[in-house]
């Protein structure tokens, strides 16, 4: 039988991902097209709401039950194609600022990985998966993604997980957009966010470039190239991480009044999320926001003893708020984290440093590890089992 696709072998599929942005209907349009000459991939089953995901035309098998779809493709390939609605809010009761996706006629901010759902697949065993990313729009806009910049362009997109489903994930934006773009502590950084809205690019380029040297001396997995994207309302106002990239509200600075930085949080997120274990959200979030107050320190940013007033007021708040270890991690749980960890990084030979630095590449850095390591070292540490709420 003739292949009926030449780029296909008989053990191989690709992947097109296809986003096309109409800034008329305000939709996105997607497709995903499967390449193969034979079924190695079988189907593909993901959570698509109809709030959000419209309009499915498939070639090959079709199904919509509930909030999830299953398509299955013609043994030749065949494509996929739906109509996305951006706008998302990051509590579904909450008021007009809280968008943490959002498309306007002039610009669009939202996650990949959203539009493109991770799914249940069948692919055959042993068979090549390459997957591509194409992204179009109005003439006149930009597109900037975290494989770079994207207007009109195919990016191949990389293996990052095991899943064998490979997909574009991570924050992106497109529309009238300013970026700038510099490489600091050999990592390619774009900073993006809408005309007009008070994004101070410069500033987080600079504070990124006093900092990043720090960070990337500790955390192993800081990815060569990073993307932050920013905007003014109605978007969330905070911090969100996904791979490779983060958001940030225009507004959010890039130091606190009490010393931390929600730009190395978020950042230090994105460095060590391959390595986090999931259900330790405390050590997750302990740890970046003890070390956006270390990295700080160590590039000048803050002094020794801003430093420890950081920590006592952070304590303070663990202690009236009755703050603890615990998953989910809220604000004075997260200052509990810090405090606990600013202990025992004076206790621990190396610090955390040393720690994080033995953890095996491609290992988890979790509370398994900490427990393993202090114990080396004959430090006293508290169980890693979590007393329930
Ligand atoms: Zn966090």
């Amino acid at each position: 039988m003739l292949s009926t696709s030449a780029h296909a072998s008989r053990n191989d599929v690709a992947l097109h991902f296809k986003v096309h942005f109409d800034n008329k209907t305000r939709l996105i349009e997607a497709t995903i097209e499967v390449d193969q000459s034979r079924s190695v991939l079988d189907f593909v089953d993901f959570r698509a709401p109809k709030t959000q995901f419209r309009d499915f035309i498939a070639g090959g098998e079709f199904e919509r039950s509930g909030e999830r779809i299953r398509w299955q493709p013609p043994r030749n390939g065949g494509k996929l194609r739906y109509r996305y609605f951006v706008d998302r809010k990051r509590d579904p009761n909450s008021g007009d600022r809280e968008y943490d996706a959002r498309f306007t006629k002039d610009w669009a901010l939202l996650r990949l990985d959203r539009l493109f759902p991770g799914a249940r697949v069948r692919i055959s065993k042993n068979a090549r998966v390459t997957s591509t990313l194409r992204l179009s729009g109005p003439k006149d806009w930009a597109i900037e993604t975290r494989y770079g910049k994207s207007l009109g362009k195919t990016h191949t997109v990389p293996a990052e997980t095991r899943s064998r489903y490979r997909r574009p994930v991570g924050w992106m934006i497109a529309g009238d957009i300013g970026i700038r773009r510099d490489v600091l502590a050999g990592v390619n950084v774009s900073v993006a966010g809408p005309k007009g809205h008070a994004v101070r690019r410069q500033d987080l380029l600079a504070f990124l470039a006093w900092t990043l040297p720090q960070l990337v001396k500790v955390f192993p997995d800081m990815p060569a190239d990073l993307l932050i994207v920013s905007a003014g309302d109605p978007m969330w106002r905070g911090g969100l991480s996904g791979p490779g990239s983060y958001y940030l509200h225009a507004d959010r600075p890039l130091i606190t009044e009490n010393g931390t930085s929600p730009v190395l949080h978020e950042l230090i997120h994105v460095a060590s999320r391959r390595h986090m274990a999931d259900g330790e959200d405390w050590l997750v979030e302990g740890l970046a926001e003890y070390y956006s107050l270390l990295f700080l320190r160590r590039s000048g940013g803050i002094t020794e003893d801003r430093l420890d007033k950081s920590l006592t007021a952070i304590k303070t708040v663990a202690d009236e708020e009755g703050g603890k270890l615990a998953n989910p991690s809220r604000g004075a749980d997260t200052a509990r984290a810090t405090v606990k960890l600013a202990e025992l990084d004076r206790r621990l030979p190396g610090g955390l440093d040393a720690w994080i630095r033995s953890v095996p590449k491609g290992s988890r850095i979790d509370c398994a590890s900490l427990d393993a390591f202090a114990k080396k070292h004959k430090v006293a540490f508290w169980s890693c089992e979590l007393p329930s709420r």
